[in-house]
């Protein structure tokens, strides 16, 4: 007879656990039979790889005997096994699989095919030898395993993040193979989603002491000895789980995901691989569980596997046609989503939907960007413009101070647009099909009542190898179970629509960027990477300038327009987008590897830069040197006139004269160059030709300060490089604080909570320790009248020094300071201040085509969570008529609060890259005080100019003088704007249309505003195109109000409106 007692909670629960431990009871308890027989393999040889190889070379390997307990490395090496297996005769019916655990990753191949990835971390060590029961002539079998030697994170030195231990071997722990007993498996999912439901359902309701006594009967009635008990005991679990929800339960769509950083912890061919171990594991649960989705994004990490791995790139293919296999985000790579440029993350979509179309016969209709450091307020206008209306991420979640108010919201950009944006509740991309995951979910989602669904991603990232058979088990099992949240496996197109269908006005709205409060040091951290990716996005704008340009003039049969090569780079550039390449995050390894692209990005742009200049000034019988302007505004500047190599005064003289220019009209600086002004028309090119100096500027020295003026502005400097005045004439404004100095440099301890290339804490602010000390005070070097300079050097510590070149031109209204830095710090993050005398409230910030305003205040928690934040090539903090603005060529980290502006300039982190920063840095920033606002004051055009210097081009190489007869080369502009409101970003040839080429311009200043863009190159149409470069429909360009004339458009565009335009060659 049965004896009903009354279950105490938590031996009934410790019953349940330890019936199914790993660790306690294993000689008696439920998951001790999940194997009941096991057995050796008949053989184990080991081929030492000489690296990542192809499959047919590590076949045709030269292999040794090896066994269990042997060990295997260094880091990054990799080891080919091939395992000869006989299954016994007697196990032939039952379910067989090899028992792998090498604790590192590895691939397990048959028939030179990769078949199913193996990771040492998540326990996924088996691989099934069968489908099904193992038949008689499937017992012997040849299969080899390729072990790459790191782990899911690499290979940490002491932790996760730590630089990677270059020397870890990995033993191989065990190969064997064994039956497995799926009715035994079946019971483990049972009892563990029984035990999860009655420790975490809520103790006043009563469906978990249900779940309590549910999964105490199934252990009274399965014997584990007994086998014809387990039928009776699983079906006790499933009359439980079979009891539904009522019909207002919240839904979970469930979806498979595998966050692959496309490189981090480990280089980025290691991220191939990791690619082909996940996928492989996803295709073939996906033949056994019919109904299981998979979110897949990045472009760049379908197209590696294609080229590397072409059958299972075929067998993806098919997934993706049945609607399982699903291609998200449309952009190239998950990109950092702050530091790449408009144009840089127009390509990230464009390049990436291409590759979806072309590949797959459809473009993504989401952007996915789960784990990105915050994202950039005019994200929402580039996804509208790339066909895309829905955002996923949930990388807010990781905020240290305030909790996002919302999981699916309206999130609407600087220039308007919106896109639904859904955060999964869980907080994760991770999830695990777990009971305490799934409540956890429900509860914490902030939007209750105005939604009742939510996306749930499941899967292992990076080497977890993604979705495994125990998460698709506990979905299933919960399904539609009272007390849990009703759970169907989805596709984000699905989940999307039903929240648009049902909800979509009943959504908040969130507008303006989406920061994340942690990370903030990625602004900062590995500084060349970020000057590199600045000057990479700048040469490619200029190649894609001039090759269109050389399209359309000269000799069009001739010049043959780079197109794939310009891909090709844009490519290079987009992958080390990455958002853990470019933020700075990753190991030295990843950025050997970029450095290595950049370098490729450089010489082969310049080398495309200089075909297409050639082909363009072709004919011309001037061989003064050319200057070419590659900005939609006319400049003014001042340029180095070429001449002979290393110069002298001298020869200086001598090439000046050679090149018949008036030396009147240039200045010899200090490094004997010749220094001349010219006046360049806008998208052009002028003969170098010296303007006059109309307005002189002067350096005076007085006692120990110097005074600096020209036509813009008045400057006093100490002997210390500081600056105490800074005015425009016709004001009485000095900018600078008389309290402080300006053009402070400051050290602060760095030392975040774990995080270290990552994060920069609020507590460094009160660190500050001013750079005092100076090496060799200010001298004069340049003295007019078109440029004059001074020169100082400071200490830093006793490790680290900088020196600084503040200069003035005639023609500039700043003061630009040039600036090298010797740096070997730890953990310190070295600023330079503005104390400005500017009363204001917020300081503006350049973003993508465009600018925010953030509070220079901390009057909230959510003020002062932002005490670090990302800008593009300036900032600027103005009051009614008058401001301060600091531009820069490759910085993007600022911090302004109440008067004082400073610019992030270097930090020190140790982890993951023990060796960032270190070294020689060179990079400038400039001072720019101004009346008016800032847009009318032209800052935004002048930090342009800072940041794309004028090419000056020697046309004659041969050294012979100027033809007598010979005409300079007339000033010739092919593009103009009529308002300095609209900047022309883009010229490029169309990707779709041969003969075609695509115009983006966007507003600048905020404000709506007509504009007329005029072309003398000759075209026969012009209309208006997506990012995608499709024209746009007539009936949604009514907007725009187009006016087309005789080479020329006329178009309204509204506060930071990004345009395409198509225009057909003639
Ligand atoms: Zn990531």
């Amino acid at each position: 007879m049965e004896h009903v007692v009354i279950k105490h909670k938590r031996t009934t629960l410790e019953r349940a656990e330890k019936f199914i431990s790993v660790h306690h009871f294993t000689d008696v308890n439920l998951r001790s039979r999940l194997y009941p027989k096991k057995a050796s393999l008949t053989s184990i040889s080991h081929f030492e790889a000489p690296g990542r190889i192809p499959v047919e070379e590590a076949l045709a390997g030269t292999y040794k005997e090896a066994k269990v307990g042997q060990s295997f490395g260094p880091t990054w090496s990799t080891h080919w096994f091939c395992l000869d297996i006989a299954v016994p005769e007697d196990w032939v019916g039952q379910e067989v699989c090899l028992l792998w655990n090498s604790n590192s990753e590895a691939l397990v191949w048959r028939d030179s095919t990769p078949v199913q990835g193996l990771s040492g971390e998540h326990q996924r060590h088996s691989f099934p030898l069968a489908n099904g029961p193992i038949w008689k002539n499937q017992c012997r079998q040849k299969i080899y395993v390729e072990m790459a030697c790191n782990g899911l994170f690499g290979a940490g030195d002491n932790g996760m993040i730590e630089r990677p231990d270059p020397d870890r071997y990995f033993t191989l722990a065990q190969a064997e193979i064994a039956i497995f007993d799926r009715r035994i498996y079946n019971l483990i999912l049972d009892v563990e989603m029984l035990h999860d439901m009655a420790k975490h359902l809520p103790d006043n309701t009563e469906r978990g002491y249900q779940a309590l006594y549910t999964v105490n009967k199934l252990i009274n009635t399965c014997n584990v000895e007994d086998p014809s008990t387990y039928h009776k005991a699983h079906a006790i679990a499933e009359e439980f789980f079979k009891q539904g929800n009522g019909a207002s339960q919240h839904t979970l769509h469930a979806m498979g995901h595998a966050h692959i950083d496309t490189a981090w912890l480990w280089p980025y061919d290691e991220t191939i691989r990791k690619c082909a171990r996940s996928w492989s594991c996803t295709l073939q649960l996906m033949e056994q569980y019919p109904d299981f989705t998979f979110t897949c994004s990045q472009a760049q990490q379908f197209e590696w596997v294609k080229q590397h791995y072409p059958v299972m790139y075929d067998k993806i293919k098919s997934f993706v046609q049945r609607g399982r296999f699903i291609p998200v985000g449309g952009t190239w790579v998950e990109m950092d989503g702050n530091l790449p440029s408009g144009e840089s993350f127009v390509r990230q979509f464009l390049y990436g939907q291409l590759f979806f179309q072309k590949e797959f016969d459809k473009t993504c209709s989401e952007f996915w960007l789960p784990d990105t450091f915050g994202y950039s307020a005019q994200l929402p206008q580039i996804m509208n413009i790339c066909n895309i209306k829905r955002f996923l991420t949930q990388k807010l979640s990781w905020s240290l101070v305030n909790k996002f108010p919302h999981h699916t919201f309206w999130w609407q950009g600087i220039d308007g647009s919106k896109v639904l944006s859904h955060f999964p509740p869980g907080d994760s991309y991770e999830m695990k099909g777990n009971v305490k995951e799934v409540l956890f979910t429900l509860s914490n989602y902030q939007d209750k009542g105005r939604s009742g669904h939510s996306m749930y991603l499941f899967g292992y990232g990076d080497g977890g190898n993604g979705p495994s058979e125990d998460m698709l088990q506990r979905l299933r099992r919960i399904e539609d179970t009272d007390g849990l949240p009703r759970v169907k496996m989805s596709t984000p197109d699905e989940y999307f629509s039903t929240v648009e269908k049902n909800d979509g006005d009943k959504l908040c709205k969130w507008k303006g960027e989406l920061y994340l409060e942690l990370h903030n040091g990625t602004y900062t951290s590995q500084a060349k990477i970020k000057e590199l990716n600045r000057r990479c996005e700048i040469l490619l704008h200029d190649v894609e300038l001039m090759s269109c340009l050389a399209l359309t003039t000269g000799l069009p049969s001739v010049y043959d327009y780079p197109a794939d090569e310009i891909l090709r780079l844009w490519k290079l550039l987009l992958l080390n987008q990455f958002h853990d390449v470019l933020p700075g995050s990753s190991i030295e390894l990843v950025y050997k590897d970029a450095n290595n692209h950049y370098k490729d990005i450089l010489k082969s742009g310049k080398s495309l830069w200089n075909n297409a200049f050639g082909h363009l000034t072709a004919g011309q019988s001037d061989s003064r040197p050319v200057v070419v302007n590659t900005l939609s505004w006319e400049r003014s500047d001042v340029v180095i006139v070429p001449g002979e190599e290393k110069e002298s005064k001298e020869t200086a003289e001598r090439s000046s004269k050679k090149l018949k220019l008036d030396n009147e009209l240039l200045q010899l600086d200090v490094y004997s160059n010749n220094l001349a002004i010219v006046l360049v028309p806008s998208c052009g090119y002028t003969s170098l030709v010296p303007q006059e100096c109309q307005f002189p500027v002067r350096v005076v020295k007085k006692g120990d300060l110097y005074e600096l003026e020209n036509q813009y502005l008045t400057a006093v400097l100490n002997s210390s490089g500081h600056v105490l005045e800074l005015c425009v004439p016709g004001t009485s404004r000095n900018a600078i604080s008389a309290s402080h100095h300006g053009n402070q440099f400051v050290m602060y301890d760095d030392v975040p909570l774990y995080w270290d290339a990552w994060d920069v804490m609020d507590y460094h602010l009160e660190t500050r320790k001013p750079v005092t000390e100076v090496i060799e005070s200010v001298k004069i070097t340049d003295q007019g009248p078109i440029r004059v300079s001074l020169e100082f050097s400071l200490k830093i510590s006793d490790k680290s020094y900088l020196k600084q070149i503040i200069s003035l031109d005639a023609i500039t209204p700043y003061l630009k300071c040039e600036t090298q830095v010797t740096w070997h710090e730890n953990r310190k993050f070295l600023k330079v201040e503005f104390p400005t005398t500017i009363n204001a409230n917020a300081a503006s910030y350049d973003i993508q085509f465009g600018h925010i305003q953030r509070s220079n205040h901390f009057n909230t928690s959510w003020n002062w969570a932002q005490f670090e934040v990302c800008g593009h090539k300036w900032a600027d903090l103005s009051e009614y008529g008058f401001g301060l603005a600091i531009l820069n060529d490759s910085k993007y980290g600022y911090s302004c609060l109440d008067n004082v502006l400073r610019l992030s300039l270097l930090r020190a982190p140790k982890a993951p890259d023990a060796k960032a920063d270190m070294g020689a840095h060179k990079f400038t920033y400039a001072i720019m005080p101004h009346t008016g606002t800032f847009q009318e004051a032209g800052v935004i055009q002048q930090a342009y100019n800072l940041n794309y210097p004028l090419y000056v081009q020697q046309r004659d190489d041969t050294g012979e003088t100027t033809p007598v007869n010979s005409t300079a080369l007339e000033p010739t502009s092919f593009f103009q704007l009529d308002t300095p409101q609209v900047i022309l970003e883009t010229v490029k040839k169309c990707e779709k249309k041969n003969g075609s080429l695509v115009l983006r311009v966007y507003e600048a200043f905020g404000g709506e505003t007509r504009a007329c863009l005029t072309s003398s190159v000759p075209f026969n149409n012009i209309y208006r195109c997506n990012g995608l470069e499709d024209p746009v429909p007539a009936a949604e360009t009514v907007t725009e109000e187009l006016d087309v004339g005789e080479n020329e458009i006329t178009f309204t565009i509204r506060p930071f409106q990004v345009l395409s335009f198509i225009i057909d060659l003639q």
